[in-house]
């Protein structure tokens, strides 16, 4: 299986480069915020639960976001692999996927990390927010408030597939397809020396 963490902070790019990746690996998606989105517009009681936090900016609490996707990748048993977007955002988060792979058989094989510099990617954000309506794009202290969030708590997760030589930075600044062809040489030779 091949197995991608893609990473980076918020406006890096995960989502566009995660749609490009499946098509051409043959792999299944697994968005967290796409997810809390899908629930919170059909009202579940998760959607309710995560709005509380996504409003603030602020991450959902381990315990329901692990859970959840879990399930989603118990939903998808013949999928050859997943590109993980925005999942883990915790060293939490990153220990039980690593678990739960394990039970499977199998792991995550590299974590790609999207570098782009903070004014970037509030440009990028507000840029979004104007498009998609998206609450938390369009409110520049939501903006800052993950943008925080994400150094404080999740940037240390690239340190835990770091310790396992599993990390890759990749350049988040260009056009979208220069950044997919960076993307696609390193997932290449990743399964080469595999
Ligand atoms: P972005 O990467 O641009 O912030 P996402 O769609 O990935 O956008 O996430 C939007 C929001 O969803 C986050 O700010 C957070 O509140 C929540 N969220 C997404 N993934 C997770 C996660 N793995 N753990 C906790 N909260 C999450």
């Amino acid at each position: 299986m091949l197995n991608i963490v893609l990473f980076g902070p918020p406006g890096a790019g995960k989502g566009t480069q995660a749609e490009k990746l499946i098509t051409k690996y043959n792999l299944a998606h697994l968005s967290t915020g796409d997810i809390f989105r899908t629930n919170i517009k059909g009202e579940t009681k998760l959607g309710v639960l995560a709005k509380s936090y996504m409003d603030e900016g602020d991450l959902v609490p381990d315990e329901v976001t692990i859970k959840m996707l879990e399930a989603e990748v118990n939903k998808n048993p013949e999928s050859t692999g997943f590109i993980f977007d925005g999942f883990p955002r915790t060293t939490t988060q990153a220990e039980a996927l690593a678990d739960f792979l394990k039970g499977k058989g199998t792991e995550i094989t590299i974590m790609l990390a999207l570098e782009v510099v903070e004014e970037e990617l509030i440009k990028r954000l507000l840029s979004r927010g104007r498009d998609s309506g998206r609450a938390d794009d369009q409110d520049e202290n939501i903006i800052t408030n993950r943008i925080k969030v994400y150094n404080e708590q999740t940037a240390v997760v690239a340190d835990f597939y770091n310790a396992q030589n599993k990390f890759q930075k990749v350049d988040g600044v260009g056009s979208i397809d220069e950044i997919f062809d960076r993307l696609c040489s390193v997932i290449d030779t990743q399964q080469v020396s595999l």
